[in-house]
Protein backbone atom coordinates (compact mmCIF):
# COMPACT_ATOMS: atom_id res chain seq x y z
CA UNK A 1 0.00 0.00 0.00
CA UNK A 2 1.19 3.34 -1.31
CA UNK A 3 0.52 6.14 1.57
CA UNK A 4 1.15 9.98 1.29
CA UNK A 5 1.26 11.85 3.90
CA UNK A 6 1.45 16.04 3.93
CA UNK A 7 3.05 17.53 6.59
CA UNK A 8 6.21 16.06 8.64
CA UNK A 9 5.89 17.65 12.20
CA UNK A 10 5.71 15.07 14.77
CA UNK A 11 2.28 13.42 13.75
CA UNK A 12 3.30 13.26 10.04
CA UNK A 13 6.63 11.59 11.80
CA UNK A 14 5.21 8.99 14.23
CA UNK A 15 2.89 7.97 11.49
CA UNK A 16 4.84 7.52 8.87
CA UNK A 17 7.09 5.22 11.18
CA UNK A 18 3.91 3.17 12.41
CA UNK A 19 2.85 3.00 8.73
CA UNK A 20 6.94 1.90 7.93
CA UNK A 21 6.63 -0.71 10.40
CA UNK A 22 3.36 -2.36 8.57
CA UNK A 23 4.69 -2.33 6.00
CA UNK A 24 3.84 0.70 3.86
CA UNK A 25 5.16 2.57 1.00
CA UNK A 26 5.10 5.80 2.96
CA UNK A 27 5.95 9.56 1.41
CA UNK A 28 5.74 12.82 3.03
CA UNK A 29 5.25 16.05 1.71
CA UNK A 30 6.19 19.00 3.74
CA UNK A 31 6.58 22.69 2.24
CA UNK A 32 8.78 23.69 5.29
CA UNK A 33 6.02 26.34 6.04
CA UNK A 34 6.30 28.98 8.49
CA UNK A 35 5.02 28.20 12.35
CA UNK A 36 5.65 24.81 12.81
CA UNK A 37 4.56 23.63 15.99
CA UNK A 38 6.65 20.56 16.73
CA UNK A 39 10.08 22.76 16.33
CA UNK A 40 9.39 25.04 18.52
CA UNK A 41 8.06 22.96 21.33
CA UNK A 42 10.07 21.62 23.97
CA UNK A 43 8.37 18.19 24.01
CA UNK A 44 7.80 18.07 27.63
CA UNK A 45 5.51 15.73 29.19
CA UNK A 46 3.51 16.24 32.32
CA UNK A 47 1.47 14.21 34.29
CA UNK A 48 -0.23 17.29 35.88
CA UNK A 49 -1.65 20.20 34.51
CA UNK A 50 -3.06 23.41 35.11
CA UNK A 51 -3.49 25.71 38.02
CA UNK A 52 -5.31 22.49 39.99
CA UNK A 53 -2.93 20.29 39.72
CA UNK A 54 -5.32 17.71 36.74
CA UNK A 55 -3.61 14.76 35.72
CA UNK A 56 -3.75 14.81 32.13
CA UNK A 57 -6.23 13.43 29.88
CA UNK A 58 -5.97 9.18 29.99
CA UNK A 59 -2.10 9.59 31.05
CA UNK A 60 -1.53 6.36 32.40
CA UNK A 61 -2.80 4.79 29.10
CA UNK A 62 -0.76 7.45 26.88
CA UNK A 63 2.69 7.33 28.24
CA UNK A 64 3.72 3.79 28.73
CA UNK A 65 2.98 3.85 24.43
CA UNK A 66 5.33 7.34 24.44
CA UNK A 67 7.97 5.88 26.08
CA UNK A 68 8.21 3.22 23.86
CA UNK A 69 7.58 4.99 20.59
CA UNK A 70 10.17 7.11 21.68
CA UNK A 71 12.82 5.08 22.85
CA UNK A 72 12.10 2.29 19.42
CA UNK A 73 12.92 5.28 17.40
CA UNK A 74 16.11 6.45 19.63
CA UNK A 75 17.17 3.15 18.39
CA UNK A 76 15.89 3.29 14.61
CA UNK A 77 17.86 6.55 14.25
CA UNK A 78 20.48 6.15 16.44
CA UNK A 79 19.77 9.51 18.54
CA UNK A 80 18.74 10.37 21.73
CA UNK A 81 15.59 11.19 22.15
CA UNK A 82 13.62 10.06 25.35
CA UNK A 83 14.77 12.11 28.66
CA UNK A 84 12.85 11.33 31.75
CA UNK A 85 13.35 13.92 34.50
CA UNK A 86 11.65 15.57 37.44
CA UNK A 87 10.36 18.93 37.47
CA UNK A 88 10.43 20.91 40.61
CA UNK A 89 7.09 22.88 40.84
CA UNK A 90 7.59 26.13 42.94
CA UNK A 91 4.43 26.78 44.94
CA UNK A 92 3.79 30.76 44.98
CA UNK A 93 1.34 31.23 48.05
CA UNK A 94 0.07 29.47 50.88
CA UNK A 95 -3.26 28.35 48.89
CA UNK A 96 -1.33 27.02 45.99
CA UNK A 97 0.73 25.31 48.82
CA UNK A 98 -2.15 23.63 50.03
CA UNK A 99 -3.88 22.61 46.68
CA UNK A 100 -0.10 20.78 46.21
CA UNK A 101 -0.40 18.91 49.65
CA UNK A 102 -3.67 18.01 48.83
CA UNK A 103 -3.20 16.51 45.69
CA UNK A 104 -0.34 14.65 47.09
CA UNK A 105 -2.58 12.64 49.55
CA UNK A 106 -4.83 11.42 46.52
CA UNK A 107 -3.66 7.75 45.50
CA UNK A 108 -4.14 8.48 41.66
CA UNK A 109 -1.82 11.43 42.21
CA UNK A 110 0.65 9.33 44.61
CA UNK A 111 2.93 7.89 41.58
CA UNK A 112 3.53 11.45 39.67
CA UNK A 113 3.91 14.12 42.77
CA UNK A 114 5.63 14.78 46.00
CA UNK A 115 6.66 17.36 48.01
CA UNK A 116 10.49 19.06 48.80
CA UNK A 117 11.66 20.50 51.09
CA UNK A 118 13.86 22.65 49.06
CA UNK A 119 14.99 23.74 45.49
CA UNK A 120 18.13 21.08 45.68
CA UNK A 121 20.42 22.55 42.23
CA UNK A 122 17.86 25.14 41.70
CA UNK A 123 18.18 27.05 45.07
CA UNK A 124 21.01 29.42 44.43
CA UNK A 125 19.32 30.25 41.24
CA UNK A 126 16.07 31.47 42.73
CA UNK A 127 13.82 34.52 44.68
CA UNK A 128 13.38 33.66 48.06
CA UNK A 129 9.84 32.83 49.12
CA UNK A 130 8.63 29.92 47.14
CA UNK A 131 7.55 26.62 48.75
CA UNK A 132 8.14 23.07 46.62
CA UNK A 133 6.48 20.47 44.68
CA UNK A 134 8.12 17.31 42.78
CA UNK A 135 6.61 15.99 39.83
CA UNK A 136 7.46 12.34 39.43
CA UNK A 137 6.93 10.53 35.53
CA UNK A 138 7.55 13.84 34.02
CA UNK A 139 10.15 13.48 30.40
CA UNK A 140 11.19 15.58 27.54
CA UNK A 141 10.77 14.11 23.70
CA UNK A 142 13.38 15.62 21.69
CA UNK A 143 10.52 17.02 18.79
CA UNK A 144 12.81 18.93 16.75
CA UNK A 145 15.55 16.43 16.95
CA UNK A 146 12.90 13.72 15.79
CA UNK A 147 11.50 15.47 13.01
CA UNK A 148 14.87 16.32 11.32
CA UNK A 149 16.46 13.32 11.64
CA UNK A 150 13.63 11.13 10.90
CA UNK A 151 13.42 13.56 7.76
CA UNK A 152 17.16 12.96 6.83
CA UNK A 153 16.11 9.06 6.71
CA UNK A 154 13.58 9.37 4.58
CA UNK A 155 15.64 11.88 2.19
CA UNK A 156 18.02 8.79 2.00
CA UNK A 157 15.53 6.57 1.24
CA UNK A 158 14.14 9.29 -1.59
CA UNK A 159 10.53 9.48 -0.11
CA UNK A 160 10.65 13.01 1.02
CA UNK A 161 9.12 15.31 -1.12
CA UNK A 162 9.91 19.32 -0.42
CA UNK A 163 6.57 20.53 -1.78
CA UNK A 164 3.52 22.75 -0.57
CA UNK A 165 0.62 20.76 -1.31
CA UNK A 166 -2.69 22.31 -2.66
CA UNK A 167 -5.69 21.00 -1.54
CA UNK A 168 -7.35 21.17 -5.20
CA UNK A 169 -4.08 18.54 -6.26
CA UNK A 170 -5.40 15.90 -4.08
CA UNK A 171 -7.35 14.15 -6.53
CA UNK A 172 -5.12 13.91 -8.54
CA UNK A 173 -2.66 12.82 -6.61
CA UNK A 174 -4.35 8.89 -6.13
CA UNK A 175 -2.79 8.28 -9.97
CA UNK A 176 -0.06 7.37 -7.67
CA UNK A 177 -0.86 7.00 -3.72
CA UNK A 178 -3.67 4.74 -2.82
CA UNK A 179 -4.49 6.72 0.48
CA UNK A 180 -3.29 10.72 1.92
CA UNK A 181 -3.28 11.77 5.24
CA UNK A 182 -2.91 15.44 6.42
CA UNK A 183 -0.79 16.20 8.92
CA UNK A 184 -0.57 19.52 8.22
CA UNK A 185 -0.57 20.98 12.01
CA UNK A 186 -2.48 24.51 12.39
CA UNK A 187 -2.77 24.68 8.21
CA UNK A 188 -5.83 22.31 8.82
CA UNK A 189 -8.14 25.34 9.58
CA UNK A 190 -9.34 25.51 5.80
CA UNK A 191 -9.03 21.96 5.31
CA UNK A 192 -11.81 21.24 2.65
CA UNK A 193 -12.07 17.34 3.34
CA UNK A 194 -12.85 17.77 7.21
CA UNK A 195 -15.24 21.18 7.37
CA UNK A 196 -16.08 19.81 10.84
CA UNK A 197 -12.97 19.48 12.29
CA UNK A 198 -13.36 22.51 15.02
CA UNK A 199 -9.83 23.96 15.32
CA UNK A 200 -9.09 27.17 17.67
CA UNK A 201 -5.43 27.26 17.02
CA UNK A 202 -2.91 29.58 19.32
CA UNK A 203 0.42 30.98 19.02
CA UNK A 204 3.29 30.05 21.80
CA UNK A 205 6.71 31.65 21.86
CA UNK A 206 9.48 30.81 23.57
CA UNK A 207 12.99 31.89 24.90
CA UNK A 208 16.47 30.11 25.19
CA UNK A 209 18.53 31.42 27.96
CA UNK A 210 21.49 30.83 29.64
CA UNK A 211 22.90 32.03 32.94
CA UNK A 212 26.07 33.54 32.15
CA UNK A 213 29.04 32.37 34.36
CA UNK A 214 27.02 29.07 34.80
CA UNK A 215 27.95 26.67 31.95
CA UNK A 216 27.16 22.91 31.17
CA UNK A 217 27.77 20.26 32.48
CA UNK A 218 24.74 21.34 35.09
CA UNK A 219 23.25 21.05 37.31
CA UNK A 220 20.42 21.79 37.83
CA UNK A 221 18.99 19.25 35.31
CA UNK A 222 15.46 19.05 36.81
CA UNK A 223 13.02 20.65 34.73
CA UNK A 224 11.37 23.57 36.88
CA UNK A 225 8.21 25.12 36.69
CA UNK A 226 5.86 28.08 38.25
CA UNK A 227 4.00 29.63 35.23
CA UNK A 228 7.05 29.00 33.07
CA UNK A 229 8.83 26.14 32.44
CA UNK A 230 12.47 25.76 32.77
CA UNK A 231 13.94 23.03 30.71
CA UNK A 232 18.01 21.85 30.78
CA UNK A 233 18.41 21.36 26.83
CA UNK A 234 22.21 19.90 28.05
CA UNK A 235 24.26 21.97 26.93
CA UNK A 236 23.94 24.98 29.15
CA UNK A 237 20.58 26.57 27.73
CA UNK A 238 17.57 26.25 28.92
CA UNK A 239 14.38 26.37 27.46
CA UNK A 240 11.55 29.08 28.82
CA UNK A 241 8.08 28.86 27.73
CA UNK A 242 5.12 29.52 26.87
CA UNK A 243 3.40 31.75 25.59
CA UNK A 244 -0.75 31.39 24.29
CA UNK A 245 -2.29 34.01 22.02
CA UNK A 246 -5.78 32.89 20.01
CA UNK A 247 -5.20 36.05 17.61
CA UNK A 248 -2.24 37.14 16.30
CA UNK A 249 -1.01 38.93 12.97
CA UNK A 250 1.96 36.46 11.89
CA UNK A 251 3.95 33.25 13.36
CA UNK A 252 6.92 35.23 14.21
CA UNK A 253 8.56 35.64 17.41
CA UNK A 254 7.04 38.98 18.95
CA UNK A 255 7.96 41.32 21.57
CA UNK A 256 5.11 41.16 23.24
CA UNK A 257 5.95 37.41 24.06
CA UNK A 258 9.31 38.02 25.10
CA UNK A 259 8.56 40.50 27.64
CA UNK A 260 5.72 38.51 29.32
CA UNK A 261 8.42 35.98 29.26
CA UNK A 262 10.85 37.80 31.01
CA UNK A 263 8.22 39.29 33.58
CA UNK A 264 7.78 35.66 35.00
CA UNK A 265 11.28 35.07 34.78
CA UNK A 266 12.47 38.11 36.59
CA UNK A 267 9.54 36.71 39.52
CA UNK A 268 11.58 33.89 39.74
CA UNK A 269 15.04 34.65 39.70
CA UNK A 270 17.56 36.29 41.51
CA UNK A 271 20.25 34.94 39.15
CA UNK A 272 21.21 37.02 36.06
CA UNK A 273 20.33 35.63 32.85
CA UNK A 274 20.50 36.43 29.19
CA UNK A 275 18.30 35.38 26.14
CA UNK A 276 19.83 33.19 23.80
CA UNK A 277 17.15 32.45 20.75
CA UNK A 278 13.41 33.29 21.00
CA UNK A 279 10.99 30.43 18.88
CA UNK A 280 7.53 30.57 17.78
CA UNK A 281 5.37 28.25 16.32
CA UNK A 282 1.26 27.43 16.37
CA UNK A 283 -0.42 24.98 17.97
CA UNK A 284 -3.16 23.17 16.48
CA UNK A 285 -5.64 23.22 19.34
CA UNK A 286 -9.12 22.05 19.41
CA UNK A 287 -12.40 23.83 20.63
CA UNK A 288 -13.25 20.21 22.38
CA UNK A 289 -9.01 19.88 23.14
CA UNK A 290 -9.08 16.45 21.74
CA UNK A 291 -7.20 15.46 18.42
CA UNK A 292 -8.85 14.77 15.35
CA UNK A 293 -7.68 11.10 13.96
CA UNK A 294 -10.26 10.19 11.14
CA UNK A 295 -11.54 9.83 7.91
CA UNK A 296 -13.21 12.36 5.93
CA UNK A 297 -16.58 11.83 4.92
CA UNK A 298 -15.97 13.63 1.61
CA UNK A 299 -13.34 11.09 0.39
CA UNK A 300 -12.73 7.59 2.27
CA UNK A 301 -9.01 6.92 1.18
CA UNK A 302 -8.41 10.38 2.75
CA UNK A 303 -7.82 11.04 6.57
CA UNK A 304 -6.39 13.13 9.16
CA UNK A 305 -3.66 13.13 12.14
CA UNK A 306 -4.09 16.55 13.72
CA UNK A 307 -5.30 18.69 16.70
CA UNK A 308 -2.50 17.52 19.26
CA UNK A 309 -2.82 21.04 20.62
CA UNK A 310 -0.32 21.71 23.82
CA UNK A 311 0.26 17.63 24.35
CA UNK A 312 1.72 16.46 21.02
CA UNK A 313 4.54 14.53 22.86
CA UNK A 314 2.00 12.52 25.22
CA UNK A 315 -0.63 12.08 22.10
CA UNK A 316 1.69 11.76 19.19
CA UNK A 317 2.68 7.69 18.88
CA UNK A 318 -0.87 6.70 20.71
CA UNK A 319 -2.94 8.30 17.95
CA UNK A 320 -0.53 7.39 15.61
CA UNK A 321 -0.43 3.56 16.11
CA UNK A 322 -4.22 3.72 16.25
CA UNK A 323 -4.41 5.90 13.41
CA UNK A 324 -1.89 2.96 11.33
CA UNK A 325 -4.38 0.48 11.99
CA UNK A 326 -7.05 1.65 11.19
CA UNK A 327 -5.57 2.93 7.48
CA UNK A 328 -4.46 -0.70 7.25
CA UNK A 329 -8.23 -2.42 8.21
C1 LIG B 1 6.13 27.31 21.93
C2 LIG B 1 5.50 25.93 21.93
C3 LIG B 1 5.80 25.06 22.95
C4 LIG B 1 5.25 23.78 22.98
N1 LIG B 1 5.64 22.92 23.97
C5 LIG B 1 5.14 21.66 23.97
C6 LIG B 1 5.58 20.73 24.96
O1 LIG B 1 6.43 21.03 25.79
N2 LIG B 1 5.03 19.48 24.94
C7 LIG B 1 4.10 19.11 24.00
O2 LIG B 1 3.66 17.96 24.02
N3 LIG B 1 3.69 19.96 23.05
C8 LIG B 1 4.18 21.23 23.02
N4 LIG B 1 3.76 22.09 22.07
C9 LIG B 1 2.71 21.65 21.12
C10 LIG B 1 3.31 20.75 20.03
O3 LIG B 1 4.31 21.47 19.40
C11 LIG B 1 2.22 20.31 19.06
O4 LIG B 1 1.23 19.55 19.72
C12 LIG B 1 2.77 19.43 17.91
O5 LIG B 1 4.07 19.78 17.58
C13 LIG B 1 1.90 19.52 16.67
O6 LIG B 1 2.54 18.74 15.68
P1 LIG B 1 1.94 18.60 14.21
O7 LIG B 1 2.80 17.62 13.51
O8 LIG B 1 0.47 18.35 14.27
O9 LIG B 1 2.09 20.07 13.54
P2 LIG B 1 3.40 20.86 13.09
O10 LIG B 1 4.54 20.54 13.94
O11 LIG B 1 3.00 22.29 12.99
O12 LIG B 1 3.73 20.29 11.64
C14 LIG B 1 2.94 20.56 10.51
C15 LIG B 1 3.81 20.42 9.28
O13 LIG B 1 2.99 20.40 8.13
C16 LIG B 1 3.62 21.12 7.09
N5 LIG B 1 2.52 21.53 6.18
C17 LIG B 1 1.36 22.16 6.49
N6 LIG B 1 0.58 22.27 5.40
C18 LIG B 1 1.26 21.71 4.37
C19 LIG B 1 0.96 21.53 2.98
N7 LIG B 1 -0.20 21.93 2.43
N8 LIG B 1 1.89 20.91 2.20
C20 LIG B 1 3.07 20.49 2.71
N9 LIG B 1 3.40 20.65 4.04
C21 LIG B 1 2.50 21.24 4.86
C22 LIG B 1 4.32 22.27 7.79
O14 LIG B 1 5.41 22.74 6.99
C23 LIG B 1 4.80 21.57 9.08
O15 LIG B 1 6.10 21.06 8.95
C24 LIG B 1 4.32 23.38 21.98
C25 LIG B 1 4.00 24.27 20.96
C26 LIG B 1 4.59 25.54 20.92
C27 LIG B 1 4.25 26.46 19.78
Amino acid sequence: MKILLIGQGIAGTLLAWSLQKRGCEVYIADGNLAGSSSIAAAGIINPVTGKRFVKSWRFDEFYPVAKSVYQQLEQDLGISIWEERPTLRLLGTPEEANDWAIRCAQPEYSDHLGESKDAGAWSPFLKPGFGFGVIRQSARAKLPQLVAAFREKLQALGTFIEQNIEYQAVEGLFKTYDHIVFCEGWRATANPFFPDAQFRVSKGEALIIRFPGREAPLPPSDMLKKTMLLVPMGDGTFWVGSTYRWHFEDTLPSTEGREYILGYLNEMFEEPFEIVDHVAGIRPTMIDRRPVVERSKINPNVFIFNGLGTKGALLAPFFATQLAEEILL
